[in-house]
């Protein structure tokens, strides 16, 4: 949930789902919406997959999916597991049997396609192994493979479609009190997706894995995810969600935070706010920021930073922010600390100090954070 009472425009009323456990990640109800990616390297490569997902676990990712389309895969899946410091979703496409060996090698969750996973006998199987191996599953619905017999009724693919499918699987788990499933509806299509999730989101309590499938490459396919995704979690909708980008999965994560962040529904790290620069410009705004980025990468703390070109919009920018420098005259500008001017600083000067400034302030967010929460602990107890 993200409410503002003094800012009550910016609030966003999520839709009430079940929770269920990924692994130990929770997944809907008033869990944060939780971030994935899926690894692209041979499955069987165990270094280089476990190298990928811990690369994307340090980028943020609280759960990461690894394909396992043969036997090689679900052997290499028990190493990648033990690893691994996030929970690890097995992708099954066609070969149910991958799915009762995935569970069995410790994956903390199935994802099946209901298009291409066989008969509800098949599915029952499935059940049962993530039943007595504590798997949560999702179902995942594609566009692009959906059952024959739906296609068939609707003559090709659409949200109607999509979302029977999915309920249809979501009978067969009931059917067999299995409780413990999340739910996707993806397409290629922005508009198929979004409506596919909408009526998908009043059928059911199950959580929501929002994604848009094969969504592009990385300029075109965030542009699209921000639209699709932001409109539906703009609505309260999606407890989970995966950005499909041809780029590596790290960077699948950064979008997918981007998004978030964006929206105020999770925070991490320095959210820098910079102005696009033009004649007035003070210092060199556009290398400063690309340098500043790389250089903040291993804060965590949720915080913001301005770095504004002049005083247009700088001291405004700088008072609704942790740290700001705005550009002055004559080679330096001026810094300003939890949104109050603070000192005058050269430009040279002004990366480390920067950095140094924002290392500072997460380390007192930090410390009241900690303070906060061992406070609400006490008034638990
Ligand atoms: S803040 Fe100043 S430098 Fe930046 S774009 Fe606006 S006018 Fe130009």
């Amino acid at each position: 949930m993200s409410l503002n009472h003094i800012r009550p425009w910016k609030n966003i009323y999520r839709r009430t789902s079940r929770q269920i456990m990924v692994g130990n990640v929770p997944v809907g109800g008033d869990a944060p919406i939780a971030v994935q990616t899926m690894t692209n390297t041979d499955t069987s490569d165990v270094a280089a997959t476990v190298a990928q997902v811990q690369a994307a676990a340090e980028a943020g990712a609280d759960i990461v999916r690894v394909s396992t389309p043969d036997e090689s895969s679900t052997k290499a899946l028990r190493d990648i597991v033990r690893e691994s410091s996030v929970p690890i979703v097995a992708d099954i496409h066609f070969h149910y049997k991958r799915a009762i060996e995935a569970a069995e090698a410790g994956a903390a969750c199935l994802r099946i396609n209901p298009g291409n996973i066989g008969d509800e006998r098949r599915v029952r199987e499935v059940i049962a192994a993530a039943k007595d191996h504590g798997c949560s599953i999702r179902i995942g619905v594609n566009a692009g493979s959906l059952e024959k017999h739906l296609l068939e009724k609707y003559g090709e693919p659409c949200p109607d479609a999509m979302v029977e499918s999915g309920l249809e699987h979501i009978r067969i788990l009931q059917d067999n009190d299995f409780h413990e499933f999340k739910i996707s509806c993806k397409a290629s299509d922005v508009f198929m997706s979004a409506a596919a999730y909408q009526k998908l989101a009043e059928a059911t309590d199950a959580p929501i894995h929002l994604g848009i499938t094969e969504a592009g490459g990385l300029v075109s396919g965030t542009i699209k995810s921000a639209i699709g995704l932001g409109n539906l979690l703009w609505m309260g909708i999606g407890d989970t969600i995966r950005v499909s980008l041809s780029a590596d999965p790290v960077e699948e994560v950064k979008v997918g935070f981007e998004i978030l962040k964006s929206l105020g529904l999770r925070h991490r790290g320095v959210n820098i706010i910079s102005c696009p620069s033009c004649a007035r410009q003070g210092f060199d705004v556009i290398k400063t920021v690309e340098t500043l980025e790389k250089r903040l990468e291993h804060i965590k703390t949720p915080m913001s930073l301005s770095i504004i070109g002049c005083v247009v919009n700088g001291p405004g920018e700088a008072l609704m922010t942790d740290v700001g420098f705005t550009g002055g005259g004559a080679g330096s500008g001026m810094v300003y600390l939890a949104g109050k001017q603070s000192h005058k600083l050269s430009n040279e000067q002004m990366v480390e100090h920067i950095v140094e400034q924002v290392e500072k302030r997460a380390a007192v967010i930090d410390a009241e954070m900690a303070a906060e929460a061992e406070t609400e602990a006490a008034a638990a107890e």
